[in-house]
């Protein structure tokens, strides 16, 4: 898969032989080489052990244990297997009911941390705190996040933590539950780190095959010239989806390219132009009859100091990443072009959640792209049309490789797994949301920024 974007020479140097003993010697960061997807590949580097007595321990090891699954499960008894380095480590925590009950974390934790291999994955899964029976059971739930957010600064390795909220009413056959569960145990997730994702109680139906979760499906990716837009539209059509890549006329050559390396349509279009929902619409409904997943990716920067700012740079900020997206998503449903069972993302940005200096208009659009997903899930719920957001942090692209060298490395560096992400790690988390499989993955942000410090 392709990044168009910059290279990280401090991280081949340091895992280089000879860069690794003099980092190593003089205390330099050593970050990782972060194990990603394959469809060749088995999706860990291990067995996956499952364990903690909630109600979903037994449902999890089913998915997991199943023939074809693709992992190799453990339980809680391992006896005859301490040779293997665990691939992942799921801690079932719905069994907490009071805070005396949390020390069932590091009692099973804290003997397995230092089993594990390469990029290993840790999963607590829970219970959603507001919609918990009681008092007690709602503050411990709560407290798993803090558990889950110092495991993920202690790992290493590439080791990740994430934490999944599963709604007390779904059902337990937890097939809304599978997607999330393959997600974050998998190098599609590589720099998602230390996480909470809410799953509601739809059922879902799960794909014929895990590899092609999008086969059928009609997407448009907005910016999708090049940069992340670029490479989602390249991950949603290797996930099987047909891909309609829109990016400002401009674009010309560099659309095309994406387009055909896909197999794709490319369709030139200014997200900000009066027409551009109607175009849209017009464009699915006539070659598709609809569409299935929009990504509103376009975005641009225009920083200023605040005691600098401008007309243009404010409006034409807010105009592409905020007004923008929320109009087309308007247009399409007006339109009745937007399928059932289909899925808008969005894409925020850790700036939107930290605040940026000189990014007032930037930080203002994307923490109000949070806020559109706050906003339209229970709308779009009634159509049954899920919507979530990714906000990646430090990525590698050209808009990064502009960043001046000193601002450049403290950004890549500052996040647990010190490194930047790459615009794959983006895409793939853009993915999972647009699986029919996520139906039950709806109103989350998740940000893709390996535990940025920022905003954390
Ligand atoms: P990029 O500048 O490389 O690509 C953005 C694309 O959007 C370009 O192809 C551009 O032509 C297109 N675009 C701009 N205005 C448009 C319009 N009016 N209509 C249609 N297309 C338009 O940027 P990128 O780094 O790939 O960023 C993609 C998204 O990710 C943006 O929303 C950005 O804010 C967000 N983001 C990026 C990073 C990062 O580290 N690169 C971090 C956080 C968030």
């Amino acid at each position: 898969m392709s990044s168009k974007g910059s290279t990280d020479l401090y991280s081949a140097f340091v895992t280089s032989g000879p860069g690794s003993f003099i980092a190593s010697r003089v205390g330099l960061p050593q970050p990782p080489t972060l194990r990603r997807y394959s469809a060749s590949q088995p999706p860990l580097s291990g067995p996956v052990l499952v364990g903690g007595d909630g109600r979903l321990v037994e449902p999890l090891r089913e998915i997991l244990g199943a023939e074809g699954s693709g992992y190799d499960l453990i339980s809680n008894n391992t006896t005859g297997r301490s040779a293997d380095k665990l691939g992942a480590v799921v801690f079932d925590a719905t069994g907490i009911k009071d805070s005396a009950g949390l020390a069932a974390l590091y009692e099973f934790f804290a003997p397995v941390i230092r089993s594990t291999g390469n990029s290993a994955r840790f999963v607590v899964v829970g219970t959603t705190p507001e919609l918990a029976a009681k008092p007690d059971e709602q503050i411990a739930q709560r407290a798993l996040e803090g558990f889950t957010r110092s495991l993920g600064k202690e790992l290493r390795n590439g080791a990740t933590a994430q934490l999944v909220y599963v709604s007390p009413k779904a059902k337990t056959g937890l097939s809304g539950v599978e997607s999330t569960v393959r997600f974050l145990l998998s190098g599609r997730s590589a720099y998602v780190d230390a996480q909470v994702i809410r799953i509601g109680d739809a059922d879902a139906q799960a794909p014929e095959d895990w590899d092609k979760p999008l086969a059928g499906k009609v997407a448009v990716v907005t910016g999708a010239a090049r940069g992340i837009g670029a490479t989602i539209a390249e991950v949603l059509a290797r996930d099987g989806a047909h891909v309609i890549a829109a990016d400002i006329p401009a674009a010309g050559e560099a659309l095309s390219e994406t387009a055909n390396k896909i197999n794709g349509t490319a369709l030139p279009l200014d997200v900000t132009a009066d027409d551009a929902g109607a175009k849209l619409a017009e464009h699915v409904t006539e070659r598709h009859g609809g569409v299935d997943i929009i990504v509103n990716n376009a975005g641009i920067t225009r920083d200023k100091l605040l005691a600098n700012m401008d007309d243009a740079r404010w409006n034409a900020v807010i105009g592409v990443n905020l007004i923008a997206p929320q109009r087309l998503v308007d247009e399409l449903v007006a339109r009745d072009a937007l399928r059932k069972g289909g899925a808008v993302i969005d894409v925020s940005s850790i700036a939107g959640i930290a605040g940026n200096r000189g990014q007032t208009n930037y930080g203002t659009s994307k923490a109000g792209v949070i806020g559109l997903v706050d906003a339209y899930a229970p709308i779009l719920a009634k159509k049954g049309v899920t919507i979530n957001a990714v906000a990646p942090g430090f990525i590698e692209t050209a808009m990064t490789a502009a960043i001046p060298l000193a601002t450049r490395e403290v950004g890549r560096r500052m996040n647990s797994l010190q490194q930047g992400g790459q615009t794959i790690d983006v895409a793939e988390t853009v993915a999972y949301f647009a699986s029919p499989a996520s139906n039950a993955v709806s109103g989350n942000v998740v940000r893709v920024c390996g535990q940025s410090l920022l905003g954390a």
